[in-house]
């Protein structure tokens, strides 16, 4: 392992990858990635994979769109010799509340603003979109065809061989157990299989994000919380965009190979570590997307895992520098969204520590907006 670098990226998540490889594109010659475990073993390689740009606040709009121009030029981008399994078969969010209507309509008038073309869609318009759909309860539901999914386990592998290509340096099962500052300065990274002397480093540890901030004394306003998934036995096509309802807290896709993959939110989980599975998920989750898509009775179940989601108060990012760190940056508290993020927050994360202007402005993201109370709420999240 090398023992200075000119940067070191905490985390072999989807989120670090994208941005060491995005540092190393930029030119930064020297570039440690560091991950304590096996790379996408985190949030990443747990996660729905989904990714939309039909979101309710501006903020996430713009950036996920802009995550989306990436994507579908990525798999050539990174010259990866699989699949990143990138598809755009759009998604169908659904309203089952008076509120939650009149909330999609309000998103879809500031989503047109930005130029994403969703559709306001009755129950019988979804119907077309997705015939073995059971509309009962449903007020309406808006479509967006340009949303999708990707594997998160190939993407991040992309990113990983891109930037090796590029010259950098991937360390897994390497804890980042300290960092050394020099006055306000970031100075050396200390982990479990030597020193590296760096002059910057890039948080980007997911649920581990609280702890190394507080290796330089970051204290972050993220908690995490278990969310599950079940995946099903491959069946035939059943339907094509992922189905989402906040009111429901489910999203459902049917993956390339056949099978479903579906969760359903917890409002009673407690915040924590904790990654095991339970039962009541998966009776809950069977009976809702039963009831939703009928033609999944008898479709056998076939896994069942967890993940963490974490969350800073507004439900975005936390992302850049911190005043009186020098050297330290973050990209952290992605809640539920921070699969669909990572390819344009690891070129704004990189633009940032070569000292050019972001080319998304992002200033409003920042840790300090909480201090500030500017906290930027979004109304469409699982
Ligand atoms: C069930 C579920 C469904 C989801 N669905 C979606 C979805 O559909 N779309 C979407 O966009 N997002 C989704 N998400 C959210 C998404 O998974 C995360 O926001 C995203 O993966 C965050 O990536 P990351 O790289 O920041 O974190 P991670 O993937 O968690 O990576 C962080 C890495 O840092 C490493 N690390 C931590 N501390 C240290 C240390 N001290 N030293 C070295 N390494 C360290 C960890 O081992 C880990 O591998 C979902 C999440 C869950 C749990």
């Amino acid at each position: 392992m090398r023992s200075s670098a000119d940067v070191v990226v905490i985390g072999g998540g989807v989120v670090g990858a994208s941005i060491a490889y995005n540092l190393a594109k930029q030119g930064v010659k020297d570039v440690v990635l560091c991950e304590k475990d096996t790379f996408a073993n985190g949030s990443t390689g747990r996660c729905g994979a989904g990714v939309r740009e039909q979101w309710g606040s501006e903020g996430n709009i713009r950036i996920c769109k802009a995550s989306i121009d990436i994507f579908e030029n990525l798999q050539e981008e990174l010259d990866y010799d699989y699949d990143i399994e990138f598809v755009q078969k759009g998604y169908l969010m659904m309203a089952y509340t008076e509120k939650e209507w009149d909330q999609f309509q309000k998103n879809v008038e500031v989503q047109h603003r930005l130029g994403v073309n969703s559709i306001l869609c009755t129950p019988e318009e979804a119907k077309e979109i997705v015939p073995v759909l059971n509309t009962e309860g449903m007020f309406g539901a808006t479509y967006n065809a340009r949303d999708g999914h990707a594997n998160p386990f190939h993407t991040t592998n992309a990113y990983l061989k891109a930037f090796e290509r590029l010259g950098g340096e991937v360390n897994d099962f390497t804890e980042v157990t300290g960092i050394e500052k020099r006055g306000d300065k970031v100075a050396k990274v200390k982990t479990t299989k030597g020193d590296i002397s760096a002059p910057v480093v890039v948080n980007a540890a997911g649920p581990w994000a609280a702890p190394v901030g507080s290796m330089v004394g970051v204290e972050l306003p993220v908690y995490t919380e278990r969310h599950q998934i079940l995946v099903t036995e491959a069946v035939g096509h059943l339907f094509d965009p992922m189905l989402m309802s906040f009111s429901l807290g489910i999203y459902c896709q049917q993956t390339p190979h056949g099978s479903l993959v579906m969760g359903i939110g917890d409002p009673n989980e407690p915040k924590g570590y904790d990654i095991g599975q339970s039962w009541q998920f998966l009776k809950k989750m069977s009976d809702v997307m039963c009831r939703l898509v009928p033609a999944l009775k008898g479709v056998r179940v076939v896994r069942q895992w967890s993940g963490l989601y974490t969350i800073s108060p507004d439900a975005h990012p936390i992302l850049g520098t911190v005043p009186g760190v020098d050297g330290y940056y973050q990209a952290v508290g992605f809640s539920g969204h921070g699969f669909m993020l990572a390819p344009i927050v690891g070129k704004l994360i990189s633009e940032m520590i070569v000292g050019k202007e972001p080319s998304i402005d992002i200033s409003d993201l920042d840790l300090g907006r909480f201090e500030r109370g500017d906290l930027r709420v979004e109304p469409s999240v699982v």
